[in-house]
């Protein structure tokens, strides 16, 4: 078992695999054996499983979750002219695949609890051109989607959920990806459904963006060689598609697993200068991060690293200070709640087979740290 000095990595996913090895490798053996590696059934059943688990009917299975966003967007037609509100405080992904398709990122800063997108922050940012709004779900928990859906269909703005970090968190009974037209998943290694490599899906429960995101994810070919639209490869493998239906019906159990170990850290670390994560009322997180606001955070995260504790800060840089993104003008300054996030943000590990020692071993260095 662990020992008293022995490192804590941030994610250790030999715990998850080491009792679903034999299944895994079974199913793994079914695909090899049935020579079917693109589609096909293990796709389609997949497909099904997900989208039905996040409350949707339809699910198009894609390459990773960065594609689906891709994906996502040219089946509502974003392009050239159009903008696209995005907070600033996200993985990359979220507005690069905006600028991938020629359309404008506009950044909006976000709640300083929760690290989400709110109304209040996008509605200064609409204009005549604004054609998506793209809500992200950060680090396992909703963004205010009761009043973004408000908002967006006053204007006639369509929503799209980036919940690559958030399969399966509730808000106000509903699950992340079934209250805007489009919802993006990934299934990331680090995410809390994660694929043996690179993976993603897009679900919805509009027939028409269905049909569109699977026509556009296979080069926009119906039939085979007739292309009635300019697509891409964003297919999901069916290795991949095996392997995740062997983990969907254990993700509940981690996620609250997940969340255990928040109610843990929050307790321990009742007593330390550290801000502990803010889950809004009517939301349940999974709690992909736990992520604390930190005085002298890069100080504390070195005397972590010295004890053996590894952390992560997500994110060091705001997207509208990003250098590529220098082009549409922001300024240190623009965007405070954003600025002042990446810079005292800290990732503690969550997952759910850290023990109650080793969970105990990190808050007290922080608490060490602090004295
Ligand atoms: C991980 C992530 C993505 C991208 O997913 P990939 O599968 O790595 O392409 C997009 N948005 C957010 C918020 C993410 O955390």
């Amino acid at each position: 078992m662990t020992t008293k000095n022995e490192p804590i990595p941030l994610l250790d996913l030999r715990g998850q695999y080491e009792p679903l090895r034999e299944e895994m490798r079974a199913v793994m053996d079914r695909v090899c054996d049935s020579q079917w590696f693109i589609g096909g059934p293990e796709v389609d059943a997949c497909e099904k499983e997900i989208a039905a688990y996040s409350g949707c009917e339809f699910g198009i299975g894609m390459s990773s979750g960065t594609d689906a966003l891709l994906c996502g967007m040219m089946a509502l037609g974003i392009g050239p002219g159009d903008e696209v509100v995005v907070p600033s405080f996200t993985f990359f992904a979220t507005a690069g695949c905006v600028s991938r398709l020629g359309a404008t990122p506009v950044f909006a800063d976000i709640d300083p609890d929760t690290y989400n997108l709110t109304a209040e922050c996008v509605a200064p940012k609409l204009t005549d051109k604004t054609k998506l709004i793209i809500p992200v779900h950060l680090f396992g928990q909703c963004a205010e989607m009761d009043e973004i859906l408000a908002l967006a269909s006053s204007r006639g703005i369509a929503v799209m959920e980036d919940a690559a970090q958030s399969i399966g968190s509730v808000y106000n009974g509903r699950k992340a990806c079934s209250m805007g037209q489009l919802g993006t998943l990934s299934f990331f290694p680090s995410k809390n459904l994660g694929a043996f490599g690179d993976a993603g899906m897009i679900v919805t429960n509009d027939e028409h963006l269905a049909h569109m995101c699977k026509l556009l994810r296979n080069h926009g070919a119906e039939p085979k060689y007739y292309h009635s639209h300019i697509g891409g490869n964003f297919r999901l493998d069916a290795l991949q598609a095996a392997i995740l239906r062997v983990k969907l019906p254990h993700l509940d159990a981690w996620s609250i697993g997940r969340a255990e170990n928040a109610c843990k850290y929050n307790e321990l670390l009742e007593d330390a200068p550290v801000k502990c994560p803010v889950i809004a009322e009517g939301n349940t997180s999974i709690y992909n991060q736990y992520v604390i606001a930190a005085p002298r955070r890069d100080e504390l995260r070195k005397h972590l690293a010295d004890k053996g504790i590894s952390t992560e800060i997500y994110y060091p840089v705001p997207l509208h200070l990003q250098d590529c993104f220098r082009q549409y003008g922001g300024m240190r300054g623009d965007l405070p709640i954003s600025e002042k996030a990446a810079l005292e943000v800290l990732a503690l590990p969550i997952y759910p087979e850290l023990t109650d020692a080793q969970l105990e071993r990190v808050a007290a260095e922080i608490r060490a740290f602090y004295e």
